[in-house]
């Protein structure tokens, strides 16, 4: 399976059928990578969120792409570093149900960011771990899944794990 590792702008990546927004749970716009990708979908986009919200830690939906070049996005809400416990095991259910997410649609191209990495405060070594580990353990062998990292640090963490 090929994990594919970039450093760029989810809401930038034309060629693949879905990208994950790292969520809140009340699925609204906000800062980080929910505010990119509702900017960039426009208004619809929370309004298709409206009937789903609020979900769990380690829940994933999903939802059109609306003036994303992607056609899904799948919405995945991770833990709050060390309020919503076990952290560890919520992150990993996050990536986990991104992945069952993209079997029940026929999504065969991810694009995803580094959940609860940023506002929600998880140490990116131990973040990072736990995406690579589950993508690799969980993902079928036809899926492309792109780590997409807004930075060069966070994508040098996610590389070196990779290799
Ligand atoms: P969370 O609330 O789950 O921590 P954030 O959106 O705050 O989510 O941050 C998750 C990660 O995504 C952080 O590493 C942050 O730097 C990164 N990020 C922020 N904006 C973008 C973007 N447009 N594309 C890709 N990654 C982004």
């Amino acid at each position: 399976m090929p994990i594919e590792i970039v450093e760029g702008d989810i809401a930038d990546q034309p060629d693949l059928d879905a990208v994950v927004n790292a969520a809140n749970a009340q699925l609204m716009p906000g800062g980080g990578v929910a505010g990119a990708l509702h900017r960039a979908a426009g208004p619809q986009l929370a309004e298709a969120c409206r009937p789903l919200a609020p979900i769990e830690p380690g829940q994933a939906v999903v939802t059109e792409g609306f003036a994303l070049p992607n056609a899904w996005v799948i919405h995945a809400l991770g833990p709050r570093y060390g309020i919503d416990n076990p952290s560890d095991e919520l992150l990993a259910a996050a990536y986990r149900n991104i992945l069952k997410a993209a079997a029940n649609n026929g999504i065969r191209s991810i694009g995803c960011p580094a959940l609860s990495a940023g506002a929600f405060g998880y140490p990116l070594e131990e973040a990072a771990r736990i995406a690579v580990e589950t993508v690799q353990q969980h993902a079928p062998a036809e899926l492309v899944f792109r780590f997409v990292l807004f930075d060069g640090k966070t994508k040098d963490v996610f590389s070196r794990l990779v290799e």
